[in-house]
């Protein structure tokens, strides 16, 4: 005799869930694999695994699979998925969890590129206030060491005028306040109580 299907059995529950939820406010047990987010994600192609997909493991509780893919940093916070999910599962969300929780266990990201952009975009914003996109490609490449990749595009980009060459530093000071704040905040979180 086959048993029933109780809540029980067909919502499973798993501590890395509820990891996402602490970190995300996001229930990842409302998903009911409809793929409506996967079928809308401009880079799933890319991705090792669809969003969905990701969701899923993530109520699993496979967490070395979802904090060491390539999806949770190919992601691009697009927010198509969040806005497709007819359960109001905010995957947009869970994406950004997933990598707070993969740093915070010292995970290296998958994909490499996207850590050093984060940081020569962060290292930008502290000097500069805002992001200076041609400092910023420079010392991407210097992170990378993809002298050569994106030449005809970076060229075409400076000829209209979308690159500048020189920096402005509005706002630098207030950004700074911002970082070492942020740095504050940090020392406290982890000092012991
Ligand atoms: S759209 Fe929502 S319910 Fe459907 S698979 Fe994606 S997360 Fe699950
Ligand atoms: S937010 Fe991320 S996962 Fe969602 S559709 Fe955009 S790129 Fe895909």
């Amino acid at each position: 005799m086959t048993q029933a299907a109780t809540a029980e059995t067909i919502t499973p529950t798993s501590g890395f869930a509820y990891s996402i939820l602490g970190e995300s406010g996001v229930d990842v047990n409302l998903c009911y694999q409809c793929g409506k987010c996967a079928a809308g994600c401009p880079v799933a192609y890319a991705m090792d695994y669809p969003p969905a997909q990701l969701i899923h493991a993530a109520r699993l509780g496979l967490d070395e699979l979802v904090l060491g893919s390539r999806t949770i940093w190919l992601c691009a916070a697009c927010e198509t998925c969040t806005t497709r999910c007819p359960q109001d599962v905010d995957i947009a969300k869970v994406m950004d969890a997933a990598k707070i929780l993969a740093v915070d266990r010292g995970i290296n990201p998958a994909v490499g590129e996207v850590r050093s952009f984060h940081k020569a975009a962060l290292a930008s914003i502290r000097r500069f206030g805002r992001m200076w996109e041609a400092g910023m490609v420079l010392s991407l490449k210097l992170r990378t060491g993809n002298y050569f990749k994106d030449m005809e595009l970076g060229s075409r980009m400076l000829r209209k005028g979308k690159l500048k060459l020189l920096p402005t530093f509005a706002g630098s000071r207030r950004a700074r306040r911002i970082f070492s704040r942020v740095k504050k905040v940090e020392r406290e979180a982890d000092r012991p109580e």
